[in-house]
């Protein structure tokens, strides 16, 4: 399945490697302070003042693409990142240590697939986006839709109240076990209603945990003073998720996945319409859209845990695979729940933030996930909740066949992305 691109001849890696930053990794060209390429390979800055005094970060050879990719697995990106950083510029195999560190321990052995069980022997990472399971977690992390009623409105005779963590936890439940009885080993980064990635709710994190990881960003002066004084004695839940927790929280997600070693990641999301301010009215828009990593802002550098994850995606072969994977769903989207795909023009970010794809609604978008996930992934965001005809849908709820009340629309896009992962992998 996988397929490395790399380029045919290694006197045209230099080329070969400055063409895939221009076409999927510097959205506004603005990067090439932080790096330097060389026919061995790429030489990282901490910033574009560093580079002039030639005082490097660290070196990655061409050929460590896979050890690359491993460093990446059993550490959190900020332990990646400090190896990356003491490895300088010895080859990993120079450091003891490290070597360790990056060669892969895998020696599962894949069951063969057969007509029944056609995902045998795969392994498919599940992320359900956001974490409320129910309203008042979803104000705290701005992901809900709560417009009242208004009875001279045909569309809205009832109030209309959805909250999108619920919505992609019951479509990721519904695809884990599509996918369970067609023979994959699925694992969910989340799994029950509020439940974050580190398997308590975020007002058991705040309790337990929230000082610690203050006191430790504090240290490696990603939190300045100011920002850490507030955190630690004034700051309330909305405030603790947004500043510490959320990124914190995506860390986790990428880290489980990337542990995992899935064949394949599947982040699922439901959007809104990004000009319907506060989501009090229905809108006409409705669109699917994929995202695929890359697309790199020009302050989207400046920190040494995102440094490593666009070397990584330099040297992997997962934008492309990742990109082919987003394709195919983004057609089985359109097909199977009839939503056109978003043209660059339809939503702001999209001409802004990312680089169209191979496909209309494809497109090359650096969020924490797309970043820090291993291997090839689909990011989906299959529908507006906000749409007026897929409100509507979406609060319109029937039982599956494992007897849970589920909307029927989410049971419909618990479908197509399970029909798009089969066209991907089995469809010839
Ligand atoms: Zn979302």
């Amino acid at each position: 399945m996988l397929n490395f691109a790399a380029p045919a001849q290694k006197l045209d890696s230099m080329a070969y490697y400055k063409d895939r930053i221009s076409k999927y990794l510097d959205k506004e060209k603005a990067l090439d302070g932080y790096y330097a390429l060389d026919k061995q390979g790429i030489i990282i800055y901490a910033s574009p003042e560093k580079k002039a005094q030639g005082e490097m970060e660290y070196k990655v050879f061409w050929e460590e693409a896979a050890q690359l990719s491993n460093l990446f697995r059993n550490r959190s990106i900020y332990e990646a990142t400090q190896l990356l950083i003491r490895k300088k510029d010895n080859h990993f195999s120079e450091d003891k240590g490290m070597q360790e560190a990056v060669t892969a321990n895998d020696i599962r052995t894949k069951p063969l697939p057969g007509p029944e069980k056609p995902f045998a022997g795969m392994r498919i990472a599940i992320d359900p986006g956001h974490i409320a399971g129910d309203m008042e977690t979803g104000k705290i992390e701005k992901k809900y839709i709560d417009m009242p009623a208004d009875p001279a409105s045909v569309t809205r005779k009832k109030p209309i109240q959805l909250v999108e963590g619920q919505l992609n936890l019951e479509t990721a439940l519904l695809l884990k076990e599509k996918l369970q009885r067609a023979g994959a080993e699925v694992m969910l980064t989340r799994g029950k209603p509020n439940e974050t990635a580190f398997g308590i709710t975020l007002e058991e994190w705040i309790k337990c945990c929230s000082r610690k990881a203050a006191d430790s960003l504090f240290k490696i002066k990603e939190l300045d003073e100011k920002e850490y004084n507030f955190l630690i004695s004034k700051a309330g839940k909305k405030e603790m998720f947004r500043n510490l927790f959320r990124d914190i929280e995506l860390a986790e997600r990428a880290r489980k996945i990337n542990n995992f070693r899935p064949d394949v990641t599947v982040i699922i999301h439901y959007n809104v319409d990004e000009s319907n301010t506060g989501w009090k009215k229905q809108t006409e828009k409705n669109f699917v859209m994929t995202f695929a990593p890359g697309s790199f802002m020009k302050d989207e550098l400046e920190k040494p845990e995102d440094r490593a994850c666009f070397v990584k995606l330099l040297l992997a072969p997962d934008l492309e695979n990742s990109m082919s994977l987003c394709s195919t769903m983004t057609a089985s989207f359109q097909q199977d729940l009839k939503v056109p795909a978003a043209g660059e023009t339809d939503a702001a970010y999209l001409s802004a933030n990312c680089i169209a794809g191979t496909a209309k609604g494809v497109y090359l978008r650096n969020l924490s996930l797309t970043r820090q996930v291993n291997g090839t992934l689909v990011y989906g965001e299959t529908l507006y909740q906000d749409n007026v005809k897929e409100s509507i849908r979406l609060m319109e709820r029937s039982s599956t066949d494992g007897n849970v009340q589920v909307p029927v629309r989410v049971q419909e896009v618990a479908e197509a992305y399970y029909k798009g992962l089969l066209k991907h992998y089995f469809a010839n």
